[in-house]
């Protein structure tokens, strides 16, 4: 089969692979869209320690069964070949204190397929079969391949405890920022504010009829505490995770309010921990997407919750390099890249 293959930094090729391995319990999937993540972004440039070379990226997608494993129905009975699915990428051990307690995403012997497993940028992927989703007929391959950053979006609104009075700072407009804002209205918030550098990011917002600041042009603190009587936001999500955005969602928040953090940029940054005493405020770290989030955001995609079209790329996995490195570059009015 066709397969992207990271090589190296910066080193991304199509190249010609055996079949993935069909162990019993698991599906074989023909891949039909597969989203890129900033995660592997990071992956891509070096700098992320869980994507080591050689590897087959990719962790958003769908696609159809194209051959179901000896054991398969055992493990998920709903499924047949032919049809079209989506999966959770993060395969937990399902028997562990933390899989028991629902919180999959935490199980410490969780495996990402892209990552420690090849994944979804080749013609084919193996995925165990109880972590494959049947999409409704009314959702489509490519609204399907959106369902786990979607999902990682819902974590957070779930840690976050939107209530509709809150005021909200979105801090980074990437597809988990412009996917927060449209699940924050949707939860009925209508005091949101968004920051990011990038003006084709801030534009999406607007559009979705949401004040997006250029935090060079204007001090955001200043803005949010003018919308706030002086108090600060509510929540703040930090959706890009470098020391000064972590520092600004902790001077953004009010006394007693929630910082949700998700951007995962940076290792380790001061934050005055002090303060975060004094105010109580909440640092809430979120991290992927339990199961019950995962099935909430193909509910959401099929309920047509969530607008994306406009901004969405369809490109084949070849043109996959060029469009890494228009990611990194700045691409445009792009919120998602789907490689088919
Ligand atoms: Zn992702
Ligand atoms: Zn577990």
């Amino acid at each position: 089969m066709k397969a992207l293959v990271y090589e190296g930094p910066r080193q991304l090729h199509m190249r010609e692979l055996p079949m993935p391995e069909l162990v019993p319990e698991a599906v074989l999937l023909r891949v039909a869209f597969s989203g890129i993540c900033g995660s592997e972004l990071s992956g891509y440039l070096g700098h992320n320690s869980l994507r080591k070379p050689p590897l087959v990226m990719g962790h958003e997608f769908s696609g159809e069964i194209a051959r179901l494993g000896d054991a398969a129905l055992e493990h998920n009975p709903s499924l047949r070949t032919g049809q079209r699915v989506t999966a959770n990428p993060l395969i937990y051990c399902g028997r562990c204190r933390a899989c028991l307690g629902g919180r999959q995403n935490l199980c410490a012997q969780r495996q990402l397929l892209g990552a420690h497993r090849p994944g979804s940028y080749a013609e084919f992927v193996a995925v165990p079969a109880r972590m494959v989703y049947p999409l409704p007929d009314n959702l489509s391959l490519e609204h399907a391949a959106l369902t786990e950053p979607l999902a990682c979006t819902l974590r957070a609104a779930q840690l976050g405890r939107y209530n509709p009075a809150d005021h909200v700072l979105v801090v980074g407009l990437g597809p988990i920022g412009l996917l927060s804002l449209q699940v924050l209205q949707a939860y009925g918030v209508r005091h949101i504010l968004a920051s990011d550098l990038d003006p084709d990011r801030r534009a999406m917002a607007q559009s979705l009829g949401v004040e997006a600041l250029d935090p060079h042009a204007t001090d955001v603190l200043r803005a949010v505490r003018e919308q706030t009587d002086g108090l600060g936001a509510d929540v703040v999500i930090d959706a890009v995770g470098v020391a000064s955005t972590r520092r600004q969602s902790v001077d953004a928040v009010a006394s007693g309010g929630r910082v949700v953090l998700i951007g995962l940029h940076e290792e380790e940054s001061a934050i005055p921990v002090n303060v975060l005493i004094r105010r109580e405020i909440q640092l809430l770290g979120s991290f992927s997407y339990t199961p019950n989030n995962v099935a909430e955001a193909l509910a959401w995609l099929t309920a047509g919750r969530i607008t994306i079209d406009p901004w969405l790329v369809k490109a084949p996995l070849h043109e996959g390099p060029a469009w890494f490195e228009r990611l990194i570059s700045g691409p445009g009015a792009v919120a998602k890249v789907l490689l088919s």
